[in-house]
């Protein structure tokens, strides 16, 4: 029998004051306009901004004085939406059981090194006693963020990407009814592993597993998660990991919008382990309970398809202007589905500042040695070659629903086919006058493309 799904929105505690929409960091409305939208949502009308509109940040959970969770009731809207025209057909490419979704098309171009590493976390079967590390879907297109490293000792890796990051993208999007899928899915790995403890990479994994899969989907796992921030700077602080080579670095760091899910501890430890490592932050305007999103959040309040890639970069443009202002010399990200996008947004802008994960800091205050930027130039040119295929072929596709859950290994989603367009369009990349071109032709039609 299916878990019954809990709307997690305090209709009860909303006094209507309109705060939540009025101090978004993206809308910005009058409090007038605020209070009658949030009526709007509660009755279930037509929004006039919000669901078209909002980057899916969580900051407004946290501006609310009654605790009422309008983001909760922003999801429970957009679920609605989800139930009646579906999702947008470049909302393929992050499906891993479709065919052309980004893990699959990426394998056309990883390294040998890359498909050795990601091939022992995928097909790693955990054993009771393990101390399991999710890699999670995101660092798997950046592999090298964390492949070879020490630090990956202490665990055994672990890779499924049809495990969806415990359903936290989805979640963000608002498609409530497949997370309750995916998180009776996932239970489903977890027991048979029989692992106790799980190390997560992602705060949005740890806030997935530990909340929202109990408390809204109605499942709940018996596994001890840990936050891999928190293991980082208990093993800094007790000596167990060595950080000999201090950074002169100023840096300002980027909170992810899932960091807000749980305060102070999600947005401290980051910035403690940034200043173990030698670094002084530089904080933007905008940070921790007001911090903006990378620009994937945009694509949540979708209008259409074709407009998709353009609302998410030019939210991400906004993230690279504060980080410049700020006068740092690089851009920290603890969260490598921030990162990913951000290093696509880079390059199509050509920002100057330059932008690590946080595990690259650490691991070069621990001496080892990393191939930056290099590594993150190209496989930013991969991403941009799969979305912009994905999105020529979105044009020719309709609207559809999340169906399966998992991928089909004989005639796996996980295999490539040959896509020679794809092949075409990366090595035109390669040339680097074609990627000063595109850069300047994204640009330039950015603004007339947007949706908002
Ligand atoms: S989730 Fe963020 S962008 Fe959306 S309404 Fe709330 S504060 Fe605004
Ligand atoms: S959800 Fe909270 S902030 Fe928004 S109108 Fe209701 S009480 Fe005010």
């Amino acid at each position: 029998m299916r878990n019954k799904r809990t709307i997690t929105f305090k209709e009860d505690l909303c006094d209507l004051c309109g705060l939540c929409f009025h101090m978004c960091p993206v809308l910005e409305l009058p409090l007038d306009e605020s209070k009658a939208e949030i009526q709007r949502l509660i009755k279930g009308l037509e929004s006039k901004y919000v669901l078209s509109k909002c980057n899916t940040c969580l900051s407004c959970n946290l501006y609310c004085p009654q605790n009422a969770k309008p983001y909760q009731l922003i999801l429970e809207r957009w679920n609605d939406i989800y139930k009646k025209r579906g999702a947008p057909p470049l909302y393929y490419f992050v499906c891993p059981t479709e065919n052309g979704n980004i893990w699959q098309l990426l394998n056309l171009f990883l390294s040998n090194q890359e498909r050795r590493w990601i091939y022992k976390w995928m097909y790693y079967t955990p054993k009771s006693e393990d101390t399991l590390f999710l890699i999670g879907s995101y660092t798997h297109l950046l592999p090298f963020i964390i492949g070879g490293s020490r630090l990956l000792e202490y665990f055994k890796p672990i890779d499924r990407i049809d495990q969806w990051e415990g359903g936290a993208y989805l979640y963000q999007g608002g498609y409530l009814d497949v997370v309750q899928r995916i998180a009776e899915r996932t239970k489903l790995d977890f027991d048979e592993w029989g692992s106790q403890n799980v190390v997560v990479s992602l705060d949005a994994l740890h806030y997935l597993f530990n909340d929202v899969h109990p408390k809204e989907m109605g499942v709940k796992h018996d596994q001890n998660f840990i936050n891999f921030h928190q293991w980082l700077l208990d093993n800094i602080n007790s000596g167990e990991i060595h950080l000999p080579n201090k950074l002169e670095l100023t840096v300002t760091v980027h909170d992810n919008c899932y960091s807000k899910a749980n305060g102070n501890v999600y947005w401290e430890n980051p910035r403690r382990i940034l200043e173990k490592c030698g670094c002084s932050i530089l904080e933007m305007k905008h940070i921790k309970q007001d911090a903006l999103c990378c620009g994937f959040g945009a694509g949540a309040s979708w209008v259409k398809n074709i407009s998709l890639p353009f609302d998410m970069i030019s939210e991400g443009v906004k993230k690279f202007k504060e980080a410049e202002e700020t006068g740092a010399m690089a851009l920290v990200s603890y969260c490598s589905g921030c990162l990913y996008l951000m290093w696509a947004t880079k390059e199509l802008i050509k920002s100057k500042v330059d932008l690590f994960h946080i595990v690259e800091i650490v691991r070069m205050a621990m001496g080892e040695k990393l191939n930056y930027p290099k590594d993150h130039i190209k496989r930013a040119w991969d991403i941009i070659a799969i979305i912009t295929y994905s999105l020529l072929l979105s044009t020719f596709k309709k609207n559809f629903y999340i169906k399966h859950l998992s991928y089909d290994e004989s005639l796996s989603t996980y295999q490539p086919r040959k896509h020679p367009i794809l092949k075409i369009i990366r090595y035109l990349f390669n040339l680097k006058l074609i990627r000063i071109v595109y850069s300047k032709l994204f640009q330039m039609i950015m603004p007339f493309m947007k949706s908002r």
